[in-house]
């Protein structure tokens, strides 16, 4: 009980946290950005607890089981729950995206071409000696350096030129330019006024080297990876899922074992407490923590005005994406949790919030597990036997928020592009999403690379990822917090229906 009151009364503190962490971001983004290795602290004592947690906390509630076929009952009782959900939350993304249209624009002339795309007429330059003016504001973006404007006078190639490889950041409204090259590469006088602009993105650097996988490549990838080949490195480099399943096989032959395994069960069950403890101490940081996290990030936007434009230039795209989660995450959620958790939605998500504004600060569900099983056990006082083994196979497979953006950035990318997805193509981003979802790992930004799956299923090209990028770190959190609570609404609802049995 002393637990709980503890944990509970962090998050007035927690909230205030984020309140300064806004307003320094905002505000003093210099300064923000300078306190932001506090924040830096607070992920890496959470992300030392991880391995130990998992694999300690999966062998607790597997030997706890007593009978081996509990765990097969709880599994597939987990399995398709996870399922299902991200099901439909993917679903709530197609839909919100179609509604919504965020990559159409209004004059379906004054379409950006990008790269092999068509013709972006109406879109009018002028030029002087360094610079090209483009009328048009919405193509204001920060792309990956190095990407190429071709300047078009109807359909004629006037000039091209390369985005300077040292910025990443400009606006597209104005662009310096030091030299102009024709098609050949030859030097070139571009006349000074035209009326189109071709676009030829570069592929992100976050998905570099990854774009030529096929799926049937990243199908094969994820389930050989299912058994480390060596668990020590599999610890080293933080990876949750081989490690789940070792200590599922490791705990499953210890219950046989009978009188020779209890001490072995009973250390484990002792460091499994241990962490824990280790938990609740590194919690009391969560408001500084949290606070000075939010605030570099911010700052490191450039503050307000900085993060205005980032979210103004793919403000439809952002909206998008943000009312989709939010109705997963506020209306779709809590409904399963109040009928099929026997949960009060107001006081559960009360009591995750520690947790759920870690999950905001960090983008990491991964990181933020040992403090969603905090409060899931602590807060929620969800039986330990069930979040010790729902929790962790959730932060790495339960990723309903990064479903739904999957599915939303798949549908702009192709409206940007003015390709129409037909029903059939729509269903394969429909599975291809859940199982990118699924792939990805509770790290940050992880959900843009498996991106590349659901393109690539429906033929989309991949440098598409280049458009959304600026607002990407944003999102990235906003559906790691819908990530995380999926997962906790999923605790509730595996535990009751363990009860009523
Ligand atoms: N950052 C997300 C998570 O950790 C994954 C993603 O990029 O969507 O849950």
């Amino acid at each position: 009980m002393k637990n709980n009151q503890k944990t509970n009364s962090l998050i007035i503190p927690i909230i205030i946290g984020i309140i300064f962490g806004i307003l320094i971001g905002g505000f003093l983004p210099n300064i923000a950005k300078s306190i932001q290795f506090i924040g830096t602290l607070f992920i890496n004592s959470l992300s030392m607890l991880i391995i130990p947690l998992v694999m300690t906390s999966m062998i607790v509630a597997v030997t706890s089981m007593g009978d081996i076929r509990q765990l097969k009952r709880i599994g597939s009782k987990t399995i398709i729950y996870y399922l299902i959900t991200t099901g439909i939350s993917v679903l709530i993304g197609l839909i919100i995206v179609s509604i919504i249209q965020p990559g159409i624009v209004d004059n379906q002339d004054s379409r950006v071409l990008i790269r092999g795309g068509q013709v972006l007429d109406e879109v009018v330059y002028n030029i002087d000696e360094n610079n090209i003016y483009i009328e048009k504001e919405q193509f204001r973006n920060k792309f990956d350096p190095g990407y190429k404007v071709i300047l078009l006078d109807q359909n004629n190639i006037q000039g091209i030129i390369e985005t300077p490889k040292a910025s990443s950041q400009y606006s597209l409204n104005t662009l310096t330019v030091k030299e102009w090259t024709n098609e050949k590469g030859e030097v070139a006088t571009p006349k000074n006024q035209g009326r189109g602009l071709q676009i030829d993105l570069g592929i992100a650097q976050t998905v570099k080297g990854k774009e030529k996988r096929s799926i049937t490549d990243v199908l094969e990838e994820m389930f050989v990876g299912l058994l480390p080949p060596n668990v020590f490195q599999a610890m080293a480099e933080n990876k949750v899922l081989p490690l789940i399943v070792f200590s599922l096989f490791f705990a499953g032959v210890l219950s046989t074992l009978g009188e020779v395994s209890e001490p072995v069960i009973s250390l484990i069950n002792g460091l499994n407490e241990a962490f824990m403890k280790m938990i609740h101490v590194v919690l009391l940081a969560a408001p500084v923590g949290v606070g000075t996290l939010i605030a570099g990030r911010l700052g490191e936007a450039g503050g307000f005005s900085g993060f205005a434009a980032e979210f103004v230039s793919l403000g439809k795209y952002a909206i998008a994406v943000i009312l989709g989660l939010a109705i997963h995450g506020l209306i779709i959620l809590p409904l399963i949790l109040k009928f099929m958790g026997r949960r009060k939605p107001v006081v559960y998500i009360k009591n995750m919030l520690p947790a759920l504004t870690t999950a905001f600060s960090t983008s990491s569900s991964s990181a933020t597990l040992p403090l969603s099983m905090e409060c899931a056990i602590f807060n929620n006082r969800i039986s330990p036997r069930i979040v010790n083994f729902v929790l962790p196979l959730g932060a790495t497979v339960n990723m309903d928020g990064t479903a739904l953006y999957e599915a939303v950035a798949a549908v702009f990318i192709a409206q940007i592009y003015g390709v129409n997805l037909s029903i059939p193509e729509l269903i394969i981003v429909f599975l291809t999403a859940t199982l990118a979802a699924i792939g990805a790992a509770g790290i940050p930004q992880a959900g843009l690379v498996t991106l590349v799956i659901v393109l690539k299923a429906v033929n989309l090209p991949v440098e598409g990822i280049s458009l959304i990028l600026v607002i990407d770190w944003f999102l990235d959190r906003c559906r790691t917090t819908v990530n995380v609570w999926g997962d906790a609404v999923g605790a509730a609802v595996i535990e009751s229906s363990e009860d009523k049995r």
